[in-house]
C-alpha cells in the first residue's frame, strides 16, 4: 500500500534483484552515491521506474536520472565502468529534459556487447534525493520490468544546500583542469557531491557559463564535463574557504578515480587570480563592453597522410574540396550582414583560385602526395613566406591564407566542421581567431572576444567592428590560462578585461551600454539630416570605403559622399595586377553608387614596404613604414600609377571625382603626379581635370602645407600615419597603442597649421584618419576648422549627430584651449562631455 508521502518505484528491467552490498564496486556498495537496489538484467530495455523529467542523460548513454515532481531523484546506471564504452552498445530512447511516464522505455542496450566489453552488466537504481525507502523485492528475487520494486519516502522541504547563505560573500576557487578521462560521470560526481555535503556552505561547481549545485550528484552529472575541462567552484557560507580548498583538491585528484594529471597543448602559465585581478590589458579592436563568461577556443590538429596511390583521385579530391569551400564562402558572403564581411570572404574566394597555390599543390600530387598533404604544404609554404617578410599586413594575409587552407583541408579530410557549441554570453578567448571563425560567430551567444595575437587593424578587428561586438587584441598570453566559465567584464573601450568583476562594475558598464544603444538608435533615425552645428556651420560627413558594397551602405546611412576610397583593395590578395577593364568596372560601379551629386575621393595606390604586392618585386625593408610606400613607390614604377589614373578617369562623368595622393612628402611628388594626370586626361580627351589633393600624413607635408596649398585642390589628413610619424610610434604596436593617440597636442597643432594654410588659399581640408570617426574628437576637429570628416561607414550617423549637437563658436574656443595642453590625456579629459557643457 502506497501512503500519500510515499512514491512507488517500478522495476526498470527484468532480472535478479541484488542488495547493494553485493555490488563489487565500493562506490555503489558503500552507498556513497545513494541507496537503492541492483538488478542483474535479463532484459535489454531500461524503462522508467517512475514518472518525471529526465534530469540528466549522460552523453555516453549508459546512465540517466529522473526527477519526480516531488523532488525525488532516481539514478539509473547500466553496468559497471560502462562509461568507458563511450556510448557503444546504448541507444537512448529519450532526451534530456523530456517528461516520461512510469514504464516508458529509456535506454536500449546490447547485453552481449556489454558482457564482452564492460566489467559487469549489474544495473543500479539509486535513490539519490529522497528520504529513505522500503524495498518490496529482496535479494535474489526475480522481477519483471514494471513490477513494483521500492517505496520511497517523499521528503518535505529538506534543503540540499542549493539555497541559503545568500548574504554571505561568494568566494571562488582557482580553475581545475579535470583529470578524469570521462569527466565527472556518476562515480566521481557522487564522490564530489558527498564531500560537498560535508560543508554547511552553499557550493556551486562551474563550467563555462553552466553551474551546478555541487551537493547534487545529478546536477554535477548534468554538466556533462569531459577530460581537461576547466572547472571552478564557488562557495558562500561559514566554511566556504575550507570547502573550496578541500573540494578543489578533490577535483584535481580525480574524485576517487585513478587519474594522471592533465597536460594541455597550449602553454597555460597557470594564472593566479590575484595576478590578473586588476584586469588584463590589450588594444581595443572593437569598441564597447560586455559581461560574460570565458570560452577558451582551441584549434585541434588534423591528421594527414602524406602519400597517395592514385594521383588522379587526389586531384579530383582537391578540386571537389575547393569547389565546396568556394560554395561555403559564397554562402557566407550572401549571408553576411555587412560589406566588411563580404569583402573578406570575397578575398578568401580569390585565394582559392590563386594559380601559384594551385600549381604548388598539383605538383606535389603528381609527385605521389595525397591531396590533403599537397594542399596543406602549399598553403603553409606561402603563409610562412608572407609571415617572414616582416610586414604586419602580409602577416594578416598569412592568417587569411591559413584560414582558407584549413577550410579546404577539412573538406578533403571530410572533417565535420560544425560551429563551436557555445554557451550564452560567451567571451571567446583565443590565441588568434581566423576571419572565418569571427564572421561565423553567433552574435546571439558571443558577446565579445579577446585574442593574444592580432592588432587593431587586423581583419578580425574589422569584422568585430562590423559585427558590433567589443574585442581586445594583443592581450598577454596569460589570458589563455583563464578557466572557461570564469565571469569576466570586457571593457574594450578602456582596453581591459576584468576577471571576476564585482557587481558594481558590471552594472556601471551595463548602464553605459544601454545608453549607447539608445543613442545609436536615435542617431540612425536622424541619419539623413544634414550635419550642421547648432549655430549653422555645415560640415561634410563622408565615408571611408574599400568596396562598392561599402559605398552603397554609406549612402544609405546619410554619407555626403566618399572621402576616402582605399584603392589598395583592388590590388592586394592576388598574384597579378588588376586589368584595366577590371579597374574601370570597379571604379565606375562605386562612382555610380555615390552619384553625380556627391564627391568620390579615390586615393591612388598606397602600398609599399609594409603592404607589398606579389606581382611588384620589392626589396624587403628594415623599416617599411619609412620606406618605399605610397606615392614613392608609384613614382618609382610610374606605369603602375599611370594605369591607375587612366582607369580612375574613366568614371569622371559619373560622380564628382577627386584624386588623392598618399604619403606625399615633397612638392616634386605632387608636381610629377599632376603632370601624369594631365597627360592621361588629355589622352582620354577630357576637357576638365578632376580635383587633385594630397594626404597630409607625413609631418613634413603638414609643416609645408602653406607651400603645398596653392598647388592642390584639397588636403585630406591621414591622422593614423600622421600620428605614427609625429610621435615616432608604430601605429600597430600593441604596447604603444594607448600612447599613439591622435589627440596628442602635437598632432592637433599640425592639423591646425594645415587648415590655416589651406584656408588661406581657399582650399578645403578633410580628415580621413581614424580620429575623424571618434565622436569625442568631433568638436575639436570642427574647432580647428576642418571642413570634412571622412569616417568609418557604421559611424556616419553618430558623427553627424555629434556635429548637430555642438556650437561652432564653442568648438573654436575649445580647439584653442586644447592646442595649449601638454598631453593627449589632458586633451581627452577636456573633451569629456561633462567638461564640454561648461563651454556652451
Ligand atoms: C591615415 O594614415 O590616417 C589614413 C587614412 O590612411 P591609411 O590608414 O590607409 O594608411
Ligand atoms: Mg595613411
Amino acid at each position: 500500500m502506497v501512503t500519500p508521502s510515499q512514491l512507488e518505484l517500478l522495476a526498470p528491467l527484468s532480472g535478479v534483484v541484488l542488495a547493494l552490498d553485493d555490488v563489487p564496486d565500493p562506490v555503489f556498495s558503500s552507498r556513497l552515491m545513494g541507496d537503492g537496489v541492483c538488478i542483474d538484467p535479463t532484459s535489454q530495455m531500461l524503462c522508467a521506474p517512475l514518472a518525471g523529467v529526465v534530469s540528466n542523460l549522460q552523453h555516453t548513454g549508459h546512465a540517466l536520472s529522473i526527477t519526480h515532481d516531488s523532488g525525488v531523484q532516481v539514478l539509473l546506471h547500466i553496468g559497471l565502468d560502462t562509461v568507458n564504452l563511450q556510448g557503444k552498445g546504448f541507444i537512448a530512447q529519450v532526451e534530456e529534459g523530456q517528461r516520461v511516464e512510469a514504464g516508458q522505455p529509456l535506454i536500449e542496450f546490447d547485453a552481449d556487447y556489454l558482457a564482452l566489453h564492460a566489467r559487469s552488466l549489474l544495473t543500479l537504481m539509486l535513490v539519490i534525493s529522497g528520504e529513505g525507502f522500503q524495498a518490496l523485492a529482496h535479494g535474489k528475487a526475480h522481477i519483471q520490468t514494471g513490477q513494483p520494486l521500492l517505496h520511497v519516502q517523499v521528503h518535505a522541504g529538506k534543503g540540499d544546500g542549493a539555497t541559503g547563505h545568500e548574504d554571505s560573500p561568494v568566494l571562488h576557487s582557482q580553475a581545475v583542469l579535470l583529470p578524469n578521462p570521462n569527466g565527472l560521470h556518476a562515480r566521481p560526481a557522487g564522490v564530489l557531491a558527498q564531500a560537498a555535503k560535508g560543508f554547511a556552505a552553499r557550493v556551486q561547481l562551474h563550467r563555462q557559463h553552466d553551474s551546478a549545485n555541487a551537493k547534487s550528484l545529478v546536477a554535477i552529472m548534468a554538466l556533462q564535463t569531459a577530460y581537461a575541462d576547466s572547472v571552478y567552484l564557488s562557495a558562500a557560507g561559514p566554511d566556504a574557504e575550507a570547502a573550496l580548498r578541500e573540494l578543489s583538491e578533490l577535483l584535481s585528484q580525480g574524485c576517487g578515480e585513478e587519474v594522471e594529471h592533465v597536460v594541455l597543448a597550449p602553454d597555460p602559465d597557470p594564472v593566479a587570480h590575484d595576478e590578473v585581478s586588476d584586469g588584463l590589458r590589450g588594444v581595443c579592436a572593437s569598441t564597447g563592453s560586455a559581461f560574460g563568461y570565458v570560452v577558451q577556443v582551441a584549434q585541434s590538429a588534423l591528421e594527414v597522410d602524406e602519400h597517395a596511390c592514385e594521383a588522379q583521385r587526389e586531384h579530383a579530391a582537391l578540386q571537389h574540396a575547393l569547389a565546396r569551400a568556394a560554395d561555403e564562402l559564397q554562402g557566407l558572403r550572401d549571408n553576411a550582414s555587412n560589406p566588411a564581411q563580404r569583402d573578406i570572404f570575397r578575398a578568401h574566394q580569390q585565394l582559392l583560385q590563386d594559380p601559384s597555390l594551385l600549381e604548388h599543390a598539383a605538383e606535389l600530387i603528381n609527385a605521389g602526395k595525397s591531396a590533403a598533404f599537397a594542399w596543406r604544404n602549399a598553403t603553409e609554404a606561402t603563409s610562412a613566406l608572407f609571415k617572414g617578410l616582416g610586414s604586419p599586413l602580409l602577416a594578416e594575409r598569412a592568417l587569411d591564407l591559413e584560414d582558407v587552407g584549413l577550410r579546404v583541408l577539412k573538406r578533403i579530410l571530410g572533417v565535420d566542421d560544425r560551429a563551436l557549441a557555445l554557451p550564452d554570453q560567451a567571451i571567446l578567448v583565443a590565441e588568434q581567431l581566423t576571419p572565418s571563425q569571427t564572421a561565423g560567430l553567433d552574435t546571439r551567444k558571443v558577446v565579445g572576444f579577446v585574442t593574444v595575437g592580432g592588432g587593431a587593424t587586423s581583419h578580425v578587428a574589422i569584422l568585430a567592428r562590423a559585427l558590433g561586438i567589443p574585442a581586445l587584441c594583443g592581450v598577454s598570453p596569460q589570458v589563455r590560462a583563464l578557466a572557461s566559465g570564469l565571469p569576466v567584464l570586457l571593457d574594450a573601450d578602456a582596453g581591459q578585461l576584468h576577471v571576476q568583476p564585482d557587481v558594481g562594475q558590471v552594472e556601471r558598464l551595463g548602464a553605459q551600454r544601454a545608453l549607447r544603444e539608445d543613442r545609436q538608435q536615435r542617431d540612425l533615425q536622424l541619419a539623413s539630416l544634414a550635419a550642421c552645428t547648432l549655430d549653422g556651420h555645415p560640415v561634410d560627413i563622408t565615408a571611408n570605403i574599400a568596396s562598392r558594397a561599402e559605398a552603397e551602405h554609406a549612402m544609405t546611412l546619410g554619407a555626403h559622399g566618399v572621402g576616402l576610397l582605399r584603392s589598395e583593395f583592388l590590388y592586394l590578395d592576388r598574384s597579378r595586377a588588376p586589368s584595366h577593364d577590371e579597374q574601370v568596372a570597379t571604379y565606375c560601379e562605386i562612382a555610380r553608387a555615390v552619384g553625380t551629386e556627391h564627391p568620390l575621393v579615390v586615393r591612388t595606390l598606397d602600398v609599399g614596404g609594409d603592404k607589398p604586392l606579389a606581382y611588384v618585386p620589392m626589396a624587403s625593408e628594415l623599416n617599411p613604414f619609412l620606406g618605399m610606400r605610397g606615392i614613392r613607390l608609384c613614382l618609382e614604377r610610374p606605369q603602375l600609377l599611370r594605369d591607375q589614373l587612366r582607369a580612375i578617369l574613366a568614371c569622371a562623368g559619373l560622380t564628382q571625382l577627386h584624386i588623392l595622393l598618399p604619403m606625399v612628402t615633397h612638392l616634386s611628388e605632387l608636381r610629377v603626379a599632376r603632370q601624369m594626370l594631365q597627360e592621361e586626361a588629355q589622352r582620354l580627351g577630357l576637357s576638365a581635370l578632376p580635383k587633385l589633393g594630397i594626404m597630409i600624413e607625413v609631418p613634413a607635408a603638414a609643416l609645408m602645407a602653406d607651400l603645398f596649398a596653392p598647388e592642390v585642390d584639397f588636403f585630406s589628413i591621414g591622422t593614423n600615419d600622421l600620428t605614427q610619424y609625429t610621435l615616432a610610434m608604430d601605429r600597430d604596436h600593441p604596447r604603444l597603442a594607448r600612447q599613439a593617440d591622435s589627440l596628442h597636442p602635437a598632432v592637433l597643432r599640425l592639423i591646425a597649421h594645415t587648415v590655416r594654410a589651406a584656408h588661406a588659399h581657399g582650399k578645403w581640408v578633410g580628415v580621413c584618419g581614424a580620429l575623424a570617426s571618434e565622436p569625442l574628437a568631433v568638436p575639436v576637429l570642427l574647432g580647428l576648422g576642418v571642413d570634412e570628416l571622412s569616417v568609418s561607414v557604421p559611424l556616419i550617423p553618430a558623427i553627424k549627430a555629434r556635429v548637430r549637437e555642438v556650437q561652432f563658436t564653442a568648438c573654436k574656443a575649445l580647439a584653442d584651449k586644447v592646442l595649449a595642453l601638454e598631453s593627449a590625456e589632458h586633451v581627452r579629459a577636456t573633451l569629456q562631455p561633462q567638461s564640454l557643457v561648461l563651454e556652451h
